[in-house]
């Protein structure tokens, strides 16, 4: 197997430091080049202290001269700025993208990584969410793979491998239901973000918990399958499953079923992706179905969770609505957990928009930034 040269955006956050640990257990066939950060510095630093990569980036510059007085002397460069991202992951040692990073942030580096030929591992849905026509087609031209982390998509795409002859009726994406299943809107009105933080099955950085108890996080999945498997929106159906053990599932034209399960580990997924196509052995805990007598589904809550219906909607609309959907729900998601707006107003922000931002049929890269600016500044006037 080639070594896989890493670019690890965002590897100071829950996917980044798990991703680190796979990279650790198989020294011989991962090699870190690069590690990205928002604001963490004191753990970029000792991750970059441990990993030797050549670059890391600290995004926020006003900490760039205490990350530099801590690697200079490692022989480690230092990046900051607003083009740091894109110059990093061109890289001529790096083969590899992981985007760990969070929201709409990842989109443009991650353009620039398919343009510059380095294979895809994407935990960043949201590139797919706000441009997943543009990315796919782009990566399809620089023959470069985008290998999905996000643990449904691994599963879809684990059940694919050996059958990508053969055409997908459709796709069973698994749903937890997150910390709100069984709630009316009653309740949601007036649940806390320390409740929403709290999720059932999965330990998760704070964009992507709140995602799952508003069922965006699902929504945004529906949208990342699309792109990633060439799929209609009635080939995407949704179950809520709560143990989170069936990770997804795939239906074929002859009617057979294939499904992927194991314990809820994002580790296991991360390292299919930078370790595709090989099963690298590990050390994960194992299943034991005793601790599981009973897996269980259920329809979802379209009525109470609309964030559900609004990414179909999009999904249907096609254009730049889900750009819009995103980058309103990025803000939505902003506003709940600095308290200044309420769980179900999320979702009232999130329509809004998308009846109010001008929508575009066929978006170009630029028209694409012009609708994720022009939709946060409506949203912020909402809040
Ligand atoms: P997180 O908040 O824990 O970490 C985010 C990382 O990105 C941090 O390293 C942070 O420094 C960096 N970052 C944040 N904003 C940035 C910006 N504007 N510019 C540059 N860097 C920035 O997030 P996470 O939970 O690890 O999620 C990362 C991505 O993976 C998200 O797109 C999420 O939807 C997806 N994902 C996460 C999980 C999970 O289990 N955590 C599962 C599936 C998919
Ligand atoms: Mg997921």
């Amino acid at each position: 197997m080639q070594k896989r040269h890493l670019a690890i955006l965002g590897s100071t956050g829950s996917i980044g430091t798990q991703a680190l640990e796979v990279v650790e257990a198989n020294p011989d066939i991962f090699e870190v080049e690069v590690l990205t950060a928002q604001n963490n510095a004191d753990l970029l630093i000792e991750q970059a202290a441990k990993f030797r990569p050549n670059v890391v980036v600290i995004s926020n510059e006003s900490l760039y001269d205490k990350v530099f007085a801590a690697l200079d002397p490692l022989d480690i460069k230092v990046f900051t700025g607003e083009k740091s991202l894109i110059s990093v992951v061109e890289m001529e040692s790096v083969n590899m993208v992981l985007t760990a990073l969070v929201g709409y942030a990842g989109l443009i580096p991650t353009v620039a990584a398919i343009k510059a030929g380095k294979h895809i591992a994407l935990a960043n849905k949201e590139t797919l969410v706000v441009a997943g026509e543009l990315v796919t087609d782009l990566a399809q031209k620089h023959k470069v793979d985008i290998l999905p982390v996000d643990s449904e998509h691994s599963a879809i795409f684990q059940c694919l491998v050996g059958e990508f002859h053969n055409p997908i009726e459709k796709i069973i994406l698994t749903a937890s239901g997150g910390p709100f299943r069984g709630k009316d809107r009653d309740f949601l009105k007036t649940v806390t973000k320390a409740q929403a933080l709290k999720h059932p099955n999965w330990s998760m950085g704070a964009k992507i918990t709140i995602d799952s108890a508003s069922l965006m996080n699902k929504g945004l999945e529906v949208i990342e399958a699309k792109w990633l498997f060439g799929l209609t929106p009635e080939q995407i159906e949704v179950v809520v499953h709560p143990q989170s053990i069936i990770h997804s599932m795939v239906q074929f034209e002859d009617g057979s079923m294939k499904a992927q399960m194991g314990l809820p580990d994002m580790r296991v997924p991360i390292q299919f992706a930078i370790g595709y196509p090989n099963r690298l052995k590990s050390n994960f805990p194992r299943m034991d179905f005793a601790q599981f007598p009973s897996l269980t589904f259920e329809k979802p809550d379209y009525q109470t969770f609309r964030n559900l219906s609004f990414a179909f909607e999009a999904l249907k609309v096609g254009g730049n609505m889900a750009c819009i959907v995103n980058a309103a729900n990025e803000i939505a998601v902003a506003a709940f957990l600095r308290d200044e707006i309420g769980f179900l107003e999320m979702s009232d922000l999130i329509e809004d928009c998308m009846q109010k931002v001008s929508f575009v049929q066929t978006p170009t890269l630029e028209d694409y930034i012009e609708t994720d600016k022009e939709t946060r500044r409506l949203a912020l006037a909402f809040v």
